[in-house]
């Protein structure tokens, strides 16, 4: 009920941006009973914010930190729940490649990660890397580390079938509905759109590399949207690339780092650089062509680093996502006891463990208490 002028509210929680989190959150929502309205300016499963490309990267080791051992091992439950409630495939475990230095801090963290959170891994020296994965072409000293529970997500569809879940459990999605102010209001929060307006109990922000925008000034200093370039590359033989063949990859040298996915329609790979991203000043205005010495990068490392692909990418695009300055994202309520919460600034991993997430702060919501996500909170920032 748009524009309510009364006391009473239009729903318990509003979910603005019905993105990757977005979504996830009202599908959580929706599972507890809580109605949810969701406010998104394009609609679910669209390619202009941080989901698009056909894939995300869902790994269990996890070199990036400790703390989100128990975020993953939930996040794999939720994804069979999701794809068990929309009939939907979203998630293929085909394992995961780690492949770098023995040595060096990328393969001793992730080793050290796997180990404290009781992920079994398999290390294969370069010699049996290379009779299991000719793929990859390693170097002396290299080592590839196979944690099998790792896939890809299908992250459009995903996205798609936590919103149309969501709604089959009686949420309410407005598409093309962009937002333009959210007030805490004491008692409830407003949120305005055009000429309309909304009241709710409680909203999260969910707004990915749009969120400094309609977040409280002090946390915007600390946010950046990023240009995330990705690119693919044509198989010489697309049956050694398949996920049966071609585990899902990240790698790092002391030159370039690199990840990738199988080939998902039977002709291209994905292979992109992980530490490609750039700032973008407007989200709306982001360069999606790839410029002539980022697809040099790629050739080159596709060309060194891989066995059987054709090193000219036969296809480029660019997403974004928002990064904050710690690369943690940030995650609770924007004061002590209020209304108003925040979900964002993913910093380039977040897909993985969203509907994980989404229930840890669908749980809070419910329970009206602060999100137990500490390394998350947005206060560490403030
Ligand atoms: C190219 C790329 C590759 C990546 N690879 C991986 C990977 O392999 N594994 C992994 O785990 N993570 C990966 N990530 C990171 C992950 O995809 C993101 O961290 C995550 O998707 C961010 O989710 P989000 O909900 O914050 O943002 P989004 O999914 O972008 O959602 C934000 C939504 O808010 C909407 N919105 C914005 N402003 C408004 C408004 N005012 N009103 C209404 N709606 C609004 C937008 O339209 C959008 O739909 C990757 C990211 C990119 C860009």
């Amino acid at each position: 009920m748009a524009g309510a002028a009364n006391d009473r509210l239009d729903a318990e929680v509003a979910v603005i941006g019905v993105g990757t989190v977005g979504s996830m959150l009202m599908w959580q929502l929706a599972r507890r009973g809580v109605h949810a309205i969701g406010f998104e300016r394009h609609a679910p499963g669209h390619d202009r914010g941080a989901v698009g490309g056909e894939t995300r990267l869902f790994r269990m080791a996890y070199a990036e930190g400790a703390q989100y051992a128990e975020l993953l091992r939930q996040a794999l439950g939720c994804w069979r729940d999701l794809e068990s409630e929309s009939a939907t495939a979203l998630l293929v475990q085909c394992g995961g490649l780690a492949i770098g230095d023995l040595q060096g801090d990328y393969i001793g963290g992730l080793l050290a990660n796997a180990r404290t959170a009781g992920v079994p891994v398999e290390v294969f020296d370069r010699r049996a890397a290379h009779d299991r994965y000719p793929q990859h072409l390693l170097r002396d000293g290299e080592v590839a580390v196979l944690d099998r529970q790792a896939g890809f997500l299908r992250c459009e569809a995903a996205v798609i079938a936590a919103a149309a879940t969501a709604e089959q459990h009686g949420a309410t999605v407005l598409r093309h509905t962009g937002v333009d102010e959210v007030l805490e209001r004491g008692d409830h929060v407003e949120i305005r759109a055009g000429k309309a307006a909304w009241r709710v109990r409680d909203a999260v922000l969910c707004a990915g590399s749009w969120t400094a925008r309609l977040l409280p000034a002090p946390w915007r200093a600390h946010l950046q949207a990023r240009r995330v370039p990705l690119s693919w590359f044509a198989a010489r033989h697309p049956e050694e690339f398949t996920p049966r063949r071609f585990p899902i990859f990240i790698r790092r040298t002391d030159a370039v780092e690199i990840y990738g996915a199988p080939s998902v329609d039977g002709v291209s790979v994905k292979v992109a650089s992980a530490v490609g991203s750039s700032p973008v000043d407007d989200p709306d205005q982001v360069e999606r062509r790839h410029g002539r010495a980022e697809i040099s990068v790629m050739s080159q490392a596709v060309g060194e680093l891989l066995s059987g692909l054709h090193p000219h990418p036969v296809r480029t695009d660019s997403f974004t996502d928002l990064y904050s300055s710690d690369g943690t994202p940030l995650v609770g309520r924007t004061t002590t006891g209020g209304r108003l919460l925040v979900a964002a600034a993913f910093s380039g991993r977040g897909f993985k463990y969203a509907p994980a997430l989404a229930a840890v702060v669908a749980d809070a919501l419910v329970a009206h208490t602060e999100v137990p996500l500490d390394f998350m909170s947005p206060s560490r920032l403030s």
